[in-house]
């Protein structure tokens, strides 16, 4: 059987695979030469796809309670339910909480369904714990959120800074493209993470800073490039607005020895990246999580940006800001605009936006104004005021931060569908409707990659049971509830060639959506669409899509470090395993993924194993004061004293312990919404 060209189903890298049938539910998994994100590299991850396509667990059929239902039943009551709930309530009573699994198609029907149809905002997606500090922060510098830099920068840099990024487990083939660049060009590493990870292992020099300075250390920074004439006059001139106060004061307090007390790192340290920063024009600022997940995300963005914009080091090849997304479809969902806060086509809600976009669909009932952001969106639930809910792939039960509250509200509400692959997760015993989604390896669009490069995404095995692709589920959910003509899709190509002409049609950003082609091809050419990147490299011409064409400089604050509490004297940070994926639906299906990391187990530095009586491969109890689980010790040096760190993968379904997503407080950077998941206060106890 020939393979199929499609996309992996984990990560932002986005990398090709190839995929060759073996039998019923089996294939072989091989990294695709051809595509530009992985050139032939796969992680373990993907390597092992193969491994979990089996049916072992899944959804099959529509399921109303413990009851199997027929689709048309299924639907109806879908339908209804929430016609009726909006009839009695108003349309901001309901709502959508969907995923960067879903790919842009199925995004692109949910938010006109929500957005046009309904005429609420209320979709959010757990992109939203992954990278909305980033989009937050690019809108206030670039006017867009556009991400200024591809994977090709790294090989051309001379100098990589990675922030908050263990990219070595999180995002391994751009880490294997880090390391063939260092291989053949000598490139520079430099990791700056609480934590000294594997990715720190390997760079040239590692900053465990103290958790939430990253502002305080690129303030020093950007004063050492100042001091040092590092700074681009005449980009900043031609290109930037600068606030007329932005450089006042600019300093005090961030010299070298103040940064150093206040990031908890070596003067010495702090000393040579400053000036190795300040002398590599081509250097590339990757950052992910630990910056993003964080109460003042968006300024750490901002911060991150202000360097790049300040040093010129931007639009140019080897040298931009560059956030790497956590999930396959993070940026597809963002083009469609699945986020709460954005329209489409990356559209806000200006009034003008709402206009356009109402009259290219036609809507009948348009919201003007951003939904309920995915914390908002749970805290509303569980106060009754969101009264049916509908979950696409996605398990909020165990991924949101005090999990607890949100089951709370889940088991709460008057009507909750959940549509997944899986039969039972945390979230879907919640659920009145259970609808079976196509997986990958079965369902047919587009995902966009950290790189904004398009890929198609093919099925190669055919549909089991009565598991439909999630566009569909979406459209006839939508042509039941009266607007037949606005869901008439018969297939993905419809959708895909739709929301290129939305994002052509009058778009203020034509640059950024130059899809003309797209929008006109025929079904054909979608099937046998290649990977494309598109925008060329922004800003190259140091033109900005904002009023004025230039970017803004955007002053941001170091906040004050919160003390240790009496009771909560440690701080809890948490992350990814490098061979398990979110809450392991599909990896927890890999034997082979298992033997990385059997269990979940609490990281402590050895100072405070002794002082607390842990011993390693003992157990832990975990406390914050939104809840607690059991952790088995690992005492580990890698640790900075007084914090800890948990893993985010296991569930009620596969331990019982090690549930992290109880431990997070509910609360987000006021910006972007963005929950912070890595500087909890807590406690830890041997048991
Ligand atoms: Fe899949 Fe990401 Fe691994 Fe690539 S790096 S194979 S996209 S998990």
């Amino acid at each position: 059987m020939s393979a199929t060209k499609t996309t992996c189903a984990y990560c932002g890298v986005g990398c090709g695979i190839l995929a060759t049938p073996t039998g019923e539910r089996t294939a072989t998994i091989a990294g695709d030469a051809d595509h530009p994100a992985n050139r032939g590299r796969l992680c373990s991850k993907g390597t092992h796809l193969g491994e979990t396509i089996g049916l072992d667990g899944r959804l099959l059929h529509p399921m109303i309670g413990q009851r199997r239902a027929s689709w048309d039943k299924a639907l109806d009551l879908v339908a209804k339910r929430f016609r009726d709930t909006i009839a009695k309530h108003g349309p901001n009573s309901v709502a959508f909480y969907v995923s960067g699994q879903l790919l842009t198609e199925d995004y692109y029907v949910a938010n006109k369904l929500m957005k046009g149809f309904i005429g609420s905002a209320n979709i959010d997606t757990n992109s939203r714990l992954c990278m909305s500090s980033a989009v937050a922060g690019h809108m206030r510098a670039f006017g867009e959120d556009i991400v200024p830099a591809s994977y090709d920068d790294l090989d051309a840099a001379d100098l990589i800074v990675l922030v908050g990024s263990n990219t070595a487990w999180c995002h391994p083939v751009v880490y294997q493209r880090i390391m063939a660049a260092r291989v053949a060009r000598g490139t520079k590493l430099v990791v700056i993470d609480p934590r000294r990870t594997e990715t720190a292992d390997e760079a040239d020099l590692h900053l465990a800073i103290r958790p939430g300075t990253d502002v305080a250390l690129m303030h020093g920074l950007l004063a050492w490039c100042r001091a040092n004439g590092a700074i681009d006059d005449a980009y900043l001139e031609r290109h930037v607005a600068t606030p007329d106060d932005f450089w006042n004061g600019f300093g005090e307090g961030s010299d070298l020895w103040s940064t150093a007390r206040t990031c908890d790192v070596a003067p010495d340290d702090l000393r040579r990246f400053f000036d190795l920063f300040a002398a590599t024009p081509r250097t590339v600022t990757m950052f992910s999580q630990g910056v993003n997940q964080s109460l003042s995300g968006t300024d750490q963005v901002n911060a991150i940006i202000n360097l790049h914009l300040a040093t010129g080091r931007i639009g140019k090849p080897g040298a931009a800001p560059f956030s790497i997304t956590g999930q396959p479809n993070a940026m597809g969902g963002r083009e469609v605009g699945g986020l709460a806060s954005t329209l489409a086509a990356h559209m806000d809600f200006a009034p003008e936006n709402v206009a356009r976009v109402g009259r290219f669909w036609a809507a009948p009932n348009m919201a003007t104004k951003p939904g309920l952001k995915a914390l908002d969106l749970f805290r509303e639930l569980g106060h009754g005021r969101i009264k049916a809910l509908w979950v696409m792939a996605t398990n909020p039960a165990v991924s949101m931060p005090d999990a607890g509250r949100v089951r709370e509200a889940l088991a709460a509400c008057p009507f909750v569908v959940v549509s997944d692959v899986i039969a039972e997760t945390d979230t879907s015993v919640h659920a009145h409707v259970r609808l079976p989604a196509a997986a990958w390896g079965e369902k047919d669009g587009t995902v966009t990659n950290s790189d904004r490069t398009i890929s198609r995404q093919r099925a190669f095995l055919p549909l089991p049971g009565g598991a439909k692709p999630d566009w569909w589920i979406v459209k006839e959910v939508g042509r039941r509830m009266g607007w037949k003509t606005a869901f008439a899709y018969d297939r993905p190509a419809e959708i895909w060639r739709e929301h290129c002409r939305l994002s052509g049609y009058e778009n203020q950003g034509e640059r950024l959506f130059a899809l003309p082609g797209q929008a006109a091809s025929g079904n054909a050419a979608y099937d046998a669409m290649e990977p494309f990147r598109w925008g060329g490299t922004p800003f190259a011409d140091g033109r900005y899509p904002t009023p004025d064409g230039r970017a803004r400089l955007v002053p941001v604050v170091q906040k004050p470090l919160a003390k240790p509490l009496a009771d909560w004297p440690m701080t809890l940070n948490t992350g990814r395993y490098r061979d398990q994926w979110h809450t392991m639906s599909r990896t927890g299906l890999s034997p082979k993924l298992a033997r990385h990391r059997e269990e979940p187990a609490v990281e402590v530095h050895p100072d405070d194993a002794t002082a607390l009586a842990l011993t390693d491969g003992g157990l832990a109890r975990v406390m914050t004061p939104q809840g607690d689980s059991l952790f088995r010790v690992r005492v580990a040096a890698t640790q900075r004293r007084g914090e800890l760190f948990t893993p985010i993968h296991w569930t009620d379904r596969n331990a019982t312990g090690g549930r992290t997503g109880l431990l997070p407080r509910p609360l987000a950077d006021p910006i972007s919404g963005q929950p912070g998941f890595k500087a909890t206060p807590a406690s830890i106890a041997a048991v």
